[in-house]
């Protein structure tokens, strides 16, 4: 038997069965069409920014950045929630566009911006952070040519990273920023060419559960700022510190605890050095807002054993949850929080492996799972499903298509 991750708080059930936004997994597959879907939960959502900001000092501004869950609806109810919004390609900037997000809510950052990419921004007077001097000279260059004045942040390379982080971001060579110490020429250099300087963005790493290591890199963040704010010798208008929270997937994670974090940066704010005593301060959080508020529920169409093994095999998989297989950016595979959806208050009583729809051994969904019993028709839920699941997935391989979506 392998152990599945934790199932976030705040899923109940109802007659039995897994219920999301008071809703039941039957009736939510039933309005979506055909399994497999995911479902988005706007009281989750809700809840989970109302948590934040009660944590985090006031005038902490909280950012969305969408490459986490670019749904239009969940884009749409996440405009009232949140004060900004980050992207990173000109078609997430498209996608606020289409559900009526104003673009001067928007910051894009993202190595490789092409010029095209660079123009629409610039006409739409979004904030560019900008990866590196080539692309400042672009962006100015074709400022010109629009006759607009560019709004322009510099994303950091910074010396240290978040310690504990997923995926690295920062520190070291790196695609990503400029390095720390060419910063200050480069923000002189685009402040004289008469851009409307928009401050720095210093974003360190992704999935960080643990509190002491964001309080110190916020710490770090902070006192990067200040000197470099210094260096440049104007006022810094704007500082993204990044963001990094991080949601447990796994056995054994534990929630990361806000609370210390908003206390110490409540702390720090309250003894903020001269320079940075106007700015204004942002988080960006991809799947700290949205990931625990997503479920994928797909549906068991074929039970069969193999070597004494038990295997659910269902109409979903890989290609709607690379994450969940275990194939994007993990080491070693390990379960993520599972259940059978429609025998939600049920005894586990039987060790199985949930597995796709795809022909590759990869498509797991779940390893020697403990699980109750599920026979075909049953719905099986994944959780942790609402970040990097139905846009960070290959849902042309093997021609099953998209899943459905649907913000309940
Ligand atoms: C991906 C990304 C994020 C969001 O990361 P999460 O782990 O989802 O919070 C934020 N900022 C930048 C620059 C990113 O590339």
């Amino acid at each position: 038997m392998k152990p599945l991750g934790p199932i976030p708080a705040g899923f109940t059930a109802l007659d039995g069965e897994l219920a999301i936004g008071g809703r039941k997994a039957t009736d939510l597959a039933v309005e979506a069409g055909p399994t497999p879907l995911f479902v988005y939960s706007r009281a989750m959502l809700r809840s989970r920014v109302a948590a934040l900001r009660a944590a985090m000092p006031a005038r902490l501004g909280i950012n969305y950045a969408i490459k986490a869950n670019p749904y239009a609806p969940v884009l749409e109810f996440m405009a009232g929630l949140v004060d900004g919004f980050d992207v990173a390609s000109a078609g997430e900037l498209a996608k606020l566009g289409e559900v009526g997000i104003d673009p001067a809510r928007v910051s894009f950052a993202g190595p490789g911006k092409r010029d095209e990419e660079l123009e629409s921004a610039i006409s739409a007077g979004c904030t560019i952070n900008l990866e590196s001097e080539g692309e400042a000279r672009r962006a100015l260059a074709i400022a010109e040519r629009l006759g607009v004045q560019p709004r322009l942040a510099i994303r950091v390379n910074p010396s240290f990273e978040l310690r504990g982080s997923g995926m690295k971001m920062g520190g070291g060579a790196k695609q990503f920023g400029i390095d720390e110490e060419r910063v200050p020429a480069l923000a002189r250099e685009i402040i004289a060419a008469g851009a409307e300087w928009r401050g720095l963005h210093i974003f360190t790493g992704s999935q960080a559960l643990d509190a002491e290591a964001i309080i110190e890199t916020q710490a770090n963040v902070l006192a990067l700022a200040d000197r470099l704010a210094g260096e440049i010798g104007t006022i810094l208008p704007k500082l993204n510190m990044g963001g990094g929270f991080g949601i447990p997937y796994f056995n054994g994670d534990t929630p990361l605890d806000i609370g210390a974090v908003g206390a110490a940066l409540a702390e720090r704010f309250a003894g903020l050095p001269e320079r940075l005593s106007a700015t204004e301060l942002c988080i960006e959080l991809g799947r700290y807002l949205v990931g625990e508020a997503g479920v994928y529920l797909t549906r068991v169409i074929d039970r069969k054993v193999s070597h004494g093994q038990t295997f659910l095999i269902t109409d979903g998989g890989l290609h709607h949850q690379l994450a969940a297989s275990g194939n994007f950016g993990t080491v070693v595979r390990r379960n993520y929080p599972l259940a059978i959806a429609t025998r939600f208050d049920a005894a586990p009583e039987e060790e199985v492996n949930v597995v796709g729809c795809l022909c590759t051994p990869l498509d797991r969904l779940a390893d020697q799972a403990y699980l109750p019993h599920a026979d075909v028709g049953d719905l099986v839920a994944v959780f942790c499903a609402g970040a990097y699941g139905a846009t960070a997935s290959p849902a042309e391989f093997l021609g099953h298509g998209p899943a459905r979506q649907i913000l309940a």
